[in-house]
This record gives C-alpha cells, structure tokens and sequence, in this order.
C-alpha cells in the first residue's frame, strides 16, 4: 500500500509538471501573440430595454491563436493577470476599439473593461486619456466597466483615478454588482454613472425567488440613486420581461446578440444613421 501510495504520489507529481509546463508554453504564446497583434476586440450589443434599440457595445476580448484558434477570455485574462501582461492586453484592445468605433454612430457607447491590476498603476487615468487624444475617440462615448476589486487594494489611489477619469468626461460603471462584499458602502464612495447587475443573478431570476429579490433590490437601488441598471445574460425573453418590470433600463445577453467581430458588425448591425 505504502509503495502505491508513492506511485500515485509520482504520477502526481508529472502531472503537476505537465500542468505547469502547458501553463509557461501558453503565458509564452500569450506574450507572442500580444506583440503578434493576435487579440482583438469582439463588441456586444448593449440594449435599452424601454425602446428596444442598442445603445452601444461592450468590448469582449478574443485571442485569435493560430494554433488554438479563437480563444475566450477565460482562458487568458487571469493568465495575463498573475503575470504582469493585463495592462498591455487591455490597452490593445481598447486602442483597437476605440479606432474601429470611432466612425460608428455617435450616439453608440463604448463600454471597456479594467481589471483590478490596472489600478496598481497610479499613471491609469493619464494612459486612458492618451489614448482617447491618439484615437480621436471623444471620452464621453467611453464607458470604463470596473469592479469592487479595483477599489479594495488601494482604495484612495483608486478613487483618486476614476475621479480623475469623469471629470475628463468618462462615464465609470459598477460591474459584476452583487457578487463581491462592502458593495453598498463603495457605491456610497463614488459616484458610478451606471451599476450592472452580474449574470449570475439575472439568469436565475425566472427559478429562484432570492435571485429575483436581489435583482429587485437593485433596481429599486438604482432608482433611489438615480444610476441606470444593466442585466447582463439575458438569454430569453420571460427574462427580459421580467427586468424590464423590474426596472431596468438597459440589458446585454445572447436574446439580444453575442459578442462579434468588428468586422461583423459592419456587415450585419443596423447602426441606426447620425444625427
Ligand atoms: P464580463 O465583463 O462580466 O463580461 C460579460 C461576459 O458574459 C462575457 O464573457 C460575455 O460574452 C458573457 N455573456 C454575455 N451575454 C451572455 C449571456 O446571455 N449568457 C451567458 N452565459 N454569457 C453571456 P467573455 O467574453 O468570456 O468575457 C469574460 C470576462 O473577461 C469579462 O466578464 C471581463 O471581466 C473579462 N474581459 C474580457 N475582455 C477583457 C479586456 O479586454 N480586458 C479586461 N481587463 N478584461 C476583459
Ligand atoms: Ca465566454
Ligand atoms: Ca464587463
Ligand atoms: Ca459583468
């Protein structure tokens, strides 16, 4: 039995070692392809639910590999995280969006996502705003989609960035709302022009009483605060019913559209015209 035991303790040793070893060859291809240009921006519809019409895009991030394909978030961005690449991924795709989005209607927001690790960097808001003045994307069709997270580790140098950011122009929203702690006392500490509820919730609320609750309560929430609400993972319409009985204004799920290519957009979106 002993002797199994060290056998089976070996066999999971070489698995932990190929498991690590996968894990530096992708953190390599990763690094390569964000020199090799091979993330981009994918965008998803964001709907205003009372009048049915997209109200903008949000920026999902796709790794096209050419060896493993299109690649989703998931199995890159807290790669990128632990290993110091977050702030150069994120800001290559938002520079790519912000360029591909600039000639879209501009009543379209653009809504971006920074990871808490960005905000280790006391230069963010200043990087943001370079970028807007290279892209010639105007800041007030920029939506900055942040989390709790992003506020707990330095909580004043955080606040002192987003502050920086709106009066800039930039609308800064809530996301993932109902998933972390303390949430009620950082909505208290900034002004958030927008609170998105997490999908977690919104694709429960037809089965489950507490997650229609808590969808309730934050609507009522945002209402009280005068902040619009987005439910994100609307998947069917009884769902989109319900939030819109909730009250809330705006909605983002595959009902409506998945994340596409710029490229898609452009062929297939109605963008309605200007003006
Ligand atoms: P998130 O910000 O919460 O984005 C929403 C996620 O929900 C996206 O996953 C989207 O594709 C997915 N989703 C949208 N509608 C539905 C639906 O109806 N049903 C279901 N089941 N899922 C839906 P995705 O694209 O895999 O992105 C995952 C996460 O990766 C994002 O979560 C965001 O936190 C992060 N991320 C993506 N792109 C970037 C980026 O450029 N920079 C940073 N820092 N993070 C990013
Ligand atoms: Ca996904
Ligand atoms: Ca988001
Ligand atoms: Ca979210």
């Amino acid at each position: 039995a002993k002797r199994a035991g060290r056998n089976t303790l070996r066999w999971f040793d070489s698995d932990q070692e190929a498991e690590i070893k996968e894990r530096a060859i992708l953190e390599d291809e990763i690094r390569q392809g964000i020199d090799g240009d091979e993330f981009l921006p994918f965008f998803q519809p964001l709907i205003n639910l009372e009048t049915g019409e997209t109200s903008g895009f949000e920026v999902l991030a796709r790794w096209r590999s050419p060896r493993r394909g299109l690649v989703e978030p998931v199995d890159f961005i807290a790669i990128c995280e632990a290993s110091g690449m977050i702030a150069a991924l994120s800001m290559n795709v938002m520079r790519k969006a912000l360029i591909e989005a600039k000639d879209w209607p501009a009543h379209l927001k653009i809504a971006v996502n920074i990871s808490p690790v960005q905000f280790r960097d006391p230069q963010l808001a200043e990087r943001i705003l370079k970028l807007l003045t290279e892209t010639g994307f105007p800041a007030r069709r920029l939506e900055l989609e942040i989390t709790e997270g992003s506020l707990i580790e330095h909580p004043e140098q955080a606040i002192t960035v987003v502050q920086s950011l709106k009066n800039n122009g930039i609308s800064i929203a809530l996301d993932d709302f109902g998933t972390g702690y303390a949430s009620l006392t950082q909505l208290q500490a900034l002004p958030f022009d927008r609170i998105k509820i997490d999908k977690s919730f919104v694709a429960t609320i037809g089965e489950s009483e507490q997650s229609a609750a808590i969808v309730r309560t934050i609507a009522s929430l945002g209402k009280l605060l005068c902040v619009p609400i987005t439910a994100e993972g609307v998947e069917s319409e009884t769902i989109r019913q319900q939030l819109a009985d909730a009250g809330c204004q705006d909605a983002q799920g595959w009902l409506f559209g998945r994340a596409v290519s710029a490229q898609f957009v452009r062929d297939h979106f109605d963008l309605p015209a200007e003006g």
